[in-house]
């Protein structure tokens, strides 16, 4: 079958969407409501920094997969960089004691018996209650598998659950702490290196990305919403974009790449996750110093994780929620202070900017896991698509590109 696949927002599901089903030489059209392509995921001009900014942090890992092989077929993972091992450093804010965890590359978690590359205060016994982890019951959250407690939970296991899931570690999801521990830390180091777009999203996503495309004459329509989907029997027959009707013809089909709220609205009867926890990031203008790592965590405050970028230096706090109401120059000079104290840069407030992003990615709590759909419908030319459905990941740039790949085989299959 040859007909057109129209798929609806341009985050990374569905540019990842868009490239697969282009790569197996399918007509493809994106069609995209705001007037940017990725998503939460993206970079912008920001007027009260005068440079491009991204919306929040991004981390990747060197295990995920499918995020890599996104990269290499848009000719952009040499844009991602990092350690060429895996290393992590840490400050604790509270005690200002500061260490670097040291992966090995093996399966063998060898690290855990090196005290100069584990947790600082533990011993290589305290680390088998994780074990727990990698076998967790559907269900279940983190606090009913493990205590949440102890130096190896509050200075590694946590900060790991609470950057990959989003949400304070007791109330997620086993299961899906159990899939990001399964491929990172029980993968071995060659799967826990850090990497970031230093560049910026926008020119390591988003950019290469829409290039390809273009060149395989995909067609990117922006400020394109769809209003309105026109089911007949198995299938759906017409997109309404308000001022204009596509009519499907009958081997065409539809990638709906867009957050769960906009699809419960265009989908009648899907149910997917209702709660969200946002993030928060603080980008200020200076120049880092030269001895800064370039991902380092914190503990015992405010600021969760910073990153060290070409003139900017930019502060994850992930949960933030409790954040979403302080005003904005109360966070900026709040985070500013533990910065300054953590780098020695001076304490006077560099330019910033904060962004909020409240609803970043759904809560991942047992419940609202339960409610991820999975990539298939009731019509035979309508997939899924986007890091709320049922990946078996958290909402990451992993789960999302994995959903888009699952999206284009499936109306590979089902045509
Ligand atoms: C601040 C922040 C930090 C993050 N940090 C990390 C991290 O460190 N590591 C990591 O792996 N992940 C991280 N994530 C998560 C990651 O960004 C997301 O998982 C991923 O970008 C989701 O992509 P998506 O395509 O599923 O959804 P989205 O990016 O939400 O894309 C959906 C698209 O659909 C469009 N759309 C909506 N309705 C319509 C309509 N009716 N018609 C047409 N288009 C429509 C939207 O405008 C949007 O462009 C972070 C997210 C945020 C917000």
């Amino acid at each position: 079958m040859s007909g057109t696949v129209h798929i609806i927002g341009a985050g990374l599901s569905g540019l990842s969407a868009a490239l697969a089903l282009s790569a197996r030489g399918r007509s493809a059209i994106v069609h995209e409501a705001t007037t940017f392509a990725g998503g939460r995921c993206r970079s912008f001009y920001d007027a009260a920094l005068n440079m491009t900014i991204d919306n929040g942090n991004h981390l990747l890992l060197s295990g995920n997969r499918a995020a890599l092989g996104y990269l290499r077929g848009i000719g952009a993972a040499q844009r991602l960089v990092g350690p060429p091992t895996a290393e992590f450093s840490f400050v604790d804010l509270a005690s200002r004691e500061r260490w670097t965890l040291r992966f090995n590359d093996g399966h063998l978690p060898l690290w855990i018996f090196s005290s100069s590359g584990r947790v600082p205060g533990t011993r290589a016994l305290d680390y088998l209650p994780l074990a727990r982890l990698l076998w967790a019951r559907p269900g279940k959250t983190v606090g009913e598998v493990i205590a949440c407690e102890g130096p190896v939970y509050r200075r590694l296991v946590g900060p790991l659950l609470l950057a990959a899931l989003n949400i304070d570690p007791p109330q997620g999801a086993a299961r899906l702490a159990t899939a990001v521990i399964r491929e990172t830390l029980a993968a071995g180091g060659r799967a826990c290196r850090p990497l970031i777009a230093r560049e910026g999203l926008g020119e390591t996503l988003i950019k290469p990305a829409l290039a390809c495309l273009q060149q395989r004459g995909v067609a990117v329509r922006m400020e394109h919403q769809l209003r309105g989907l026109r089911f007949a029997g198995e299938r759906v027959e017409a997109l309404d974009f308000g001022s204009e009707t596509t009519a499907l013809a009958p081997d065409d089909a539809v990638v709906l790449a867009v957050p769960p709220y906009a699809a419960a609205s265009l989908v009648r009867g899907l149910g997917v996750p209702t709660e969200f926890r946002a993030i928060v990031n603080a980008h200020f203008r200076v120049e880092p110093p030269a001895d800064l790592p370039p991902i380092l965590g914190a503990l015992n405050g405010t600021v969760e994780w910073i990153f060290a970028f070409p003139g900017r230096l930019a502060v994850t706090v992930s949960a933030g929620d409790r954040l979403m109401e302080t005003p904005r120059d109360v966070l900026a000079k709040t985070i500013w202070g533990e910065v300054a104290s953590v780098t020695g840069l001076p304490t006077a407030l560099p330019p910033w900017q904060i962004v909020r992003e409240r609803r970043a990615t759904f809560a991942a709590t047992p419940a609202q896991d339960a409610r991820r759909p999975g990539a298939k419908t009731a019509w035979r030319n309508l997939v899924l698509a986007g890091d709320w459905t049922n990946t078996g990941l958290p909402a990451t740039i992993e789960g999302a590109i994995r959903s888009g790949n699952r999206a284009a085989k499936l109306i590979a299959k089902l045509q």
